[in-house]
């Protein structure tokens, strides 16, 4: 099956645009970092590449290898940051996989010893959002 062509309009292309705000927590020459306005976990945040891509499908080599990168860069961050244990990655490819915005991300969802993600869908205080962006970018060194 062919996959739909890449929405240059969609959300997380406008936040790199910086057409919408984010809270930016890291970025280099291929990928960005910023907070997930409706976390599942204190620290939820995603990572993207610059460069369009869907998902995993259409993702040239090079646009996977540098989001892992990243992908790892934030994994230790955000476990440094709220002091937990481990870290579950999360990543959707189109609609029937779960895919709600269709520019290639990584879920980073740092954990704790029994307890369970929230359900997805609340937005988070901007102020708490805030904060705990700070918390990670200094964790960052
Ligand atoms: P999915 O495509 O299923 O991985 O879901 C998209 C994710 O993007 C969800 O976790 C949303 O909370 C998150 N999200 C949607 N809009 C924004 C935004 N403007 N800033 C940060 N995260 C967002």
């Amino acid at each position: 099956m062919t996959a739909p062509a890449y929405d240059p309009d969609n959300i997380f292309a406008k936040i790199l645009r910086g057409e919408i705000p984010s809270f930016k927590l890291y970025e280099d020459a291929d990928t960005y970092a910023f907070m997930d306005i409706m976390p599942r976990a204190d620290g939820h945040c995603l990572v993207i590449p610059k460069t369009p891509c869907r998902n995993v499908l259409d993702a040239s080599p090079e646009q996977l290898a540098a989001v892992m990168k990243t992908v790892q860069v934030m994994a230790h961050a955000v476990m440094k940051a709220f002091g937990a244990g481990g870290v579950t990655l999360q990543q959707f490819n189109e609609a029937v996989g779960g895919q709600e915005v269709f520019h290639l991300h990584f879920h980073i969802l740092p954990r704790h010893e029994g307890v369970a993600l929230r359900p997805p869908g609340k937005m988070a205080d901007m102020e708490v959002l805030k904060a705990q962006a700070e918390q990670i970018r200094a964790a960052l060194g």
